[in-house]
């Protein structure tokens, strides 16, 4: 059987196994395109079944969440937590609380975590969490009094060693700060169990500006490999979370000009630039607030509001999606082609839907795929781990050296695996490899298991 033939046959089990679940066969699909040919003559791999194993997570915890509101009625929602793959690692990475949350969403996140874990060179296995709980426009005691109800179950099957989840969309510190506190009630145990937490109970700096920055290193380097720079380029970044404002922050940093941010909806555009001032009020309006974007066009009359719609309609160099999966269709990306645009770094999870990326990989366009781009933001939550386990804070200057110096590397393992040409490398290749390798390699040597 041919590499093709054999790709086709596993995608058929996958869906076979996975009816209805199309963000997990998405990236599924996406990974097994790379691997497939570079396992071709590698039969050791094959023998081993290891993609077949790799898209099975290791177990999936469902579970019920009873919780009171306000007004005294009882709500219900469902909790998940998907331990992906922990051959490298222990379980590792976010919950998301968001309405749209199900339990494909959270296996294709789980299996994506396990090669973009692998990818920071730190000892994390791959995991994901969450519910289809909505955070938007409850009140701080209902998302206290939910999250003590979620964490009184998943607390059976998480632990410092065992699995350490942080957090995703809707996940914040409000939010990790209580599910730490309920943890440490249950168990009466101070441990680094979830990353992301405050500075005073062992969070660690840059641990929320990370994502963001990482995905702009990323992008530094990528542009910097064909002999330019961020400087004076026009850039949209989709999203107005942690990742969209800290990116903003950096690319501003490296002379570039952000012009957009989005909330579910719509998009803002300010021609003018969003500066650190504009930024600043951005990040209250989002984090203490919990205001809307089209509230910064009241605040700055340069920028225009546009109802219902995406970014990627405006004209730009460089694009860095921060919201959330499939933000960048087949449409959006030909039109981001259209208007010029030379590079996309993936701040979000899966941003491009297949035939966006398949698009950009055609144009040879500089692609980041987010488990390379975003990997600054769990890369410091391993930081934060170790921190823990030693007792000990690093200072800031520390921390940002060891995540740029991860950035780095992994550009120079996508660079490494995904070279096509003198002039052309293919960064979704190269992160796909890079990634597999290590945890393939650690698979083997724990047998079949
Ligand atoms: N949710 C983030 C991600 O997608 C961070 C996970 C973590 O820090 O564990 O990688």
């Amino acid at each position: 059987m041919s590499w093709q033939e054999k790709l086709e046959s596993f995608k058929n089990g996958v869906e076979k196994r996975n009816p209805g679940e199309p963000e997990f066969h998405q990236a599924v699909y996406e990974v097994g395109a790379s691997i497939f040919p570079y396992i071709e003559d590698k039969p050791w791999y094959q023998e081993a079944q290891i993609m077949e194993r790799l898209a099975e997570p290791d177990r999936i915890i469902i579970f019920r969440v009873c919780w009171e509101d306000d007004q005294g009625n009882v709500r219900v929602n469902r909790g998940w937590r998907v331990q992906n793959n922990n051959a490298i690692g222990p379980y590792k990475g976010g919950l998301r609380f968001h309405p749209s949350v199900t339990q494909s969403i959270l296996k294709f996140l789980a299996y994506e975590q396990t090669f973009k874990n692998s990818l920071t060179g730190l000892p994390m296995g791959g995991g994901k969490g969450g519910s289809n709980f909505n955070p938007k426009g409850k009140s701080n005691n209902e998302v206290m009094r939910f999250c003590q109800s979620f964490m009184t179950e998943l607390d059976h099957y998480i632990g410092a060693d065992m699995d350490i989840p942080a957090g995703d969309i809707g996940v914040g510190a409000r939010e990790i700060g209580y599910l730490f506190g309920q943890h440490k009630r249950l168990t009466k145990e101070f441990t680094g169990v979830l990353t992301g937490k405050g500075m005073e109970f062992g969070g660690s700096l840059i641990r929320v500006e990370a994502t963001g920055y990482g995905a702009v290193y990323m992008l530094d380097s990528m542009i910097k490999s064909v002999g330019s720079t961020l400087e004076g380029k026009t850039i949209c970044i989709s999203g107005s979370g942690n990742v969209a404002t800290y990116a903003t922050e950096k690319a501003n940093h490296l002379g570039g000009k952000v012009v957009t941010l989005s909330d579910s909806s719509g998009f803002i555009h300010d021609p003018e630039g969003i500066d650190a001032e504009k930024l600043a009020w951005v990040c209250e309006l989002k984090t203490v607030r919990r205001g809307r974007i089209s509230e910064y066009c009241d605040e700055f009359p340069s920028a225009q509001y546009y109802e219902g719609k995406r970014p990627w309609m405006v004209a730009c160099d460089v694009a860095i999606p921060c919201a959330t999966q499939n933000e960048i269709s087949a449409d959006d990306a030909a039109e981001l082609i259209k208007n010029g645009c030379i590079a996309v770094s993936e701040g979000a999870n899966m941003p491009s839907e297949q035939a966006a990326v398949d698009m950009f990989l055609e144009q040879k366009i500089l692609f980041a795929p987010s488990k390379a781009a975003n990997a600054g933001g769990v890369a410091v939550s391993g930081l934060e781990m170790s921190q823990n386990s030693a007792r000990i804070s690093w200072k800031e200057a520390e921390l940002q050296k060891l995540l740029q110096d991860i950035m780095l590397q992994i550009h120079d393992q996508c660079e490494k695996y995904g070279r096509e040409s003198d002039t052309y490398v293919n960064y979704l290749k190269g992160a796909n490899i890079a990634g597999f390798i290590k945890v393939a390699d650690a698979m083997m040597a724990h047998g079949i298991i």
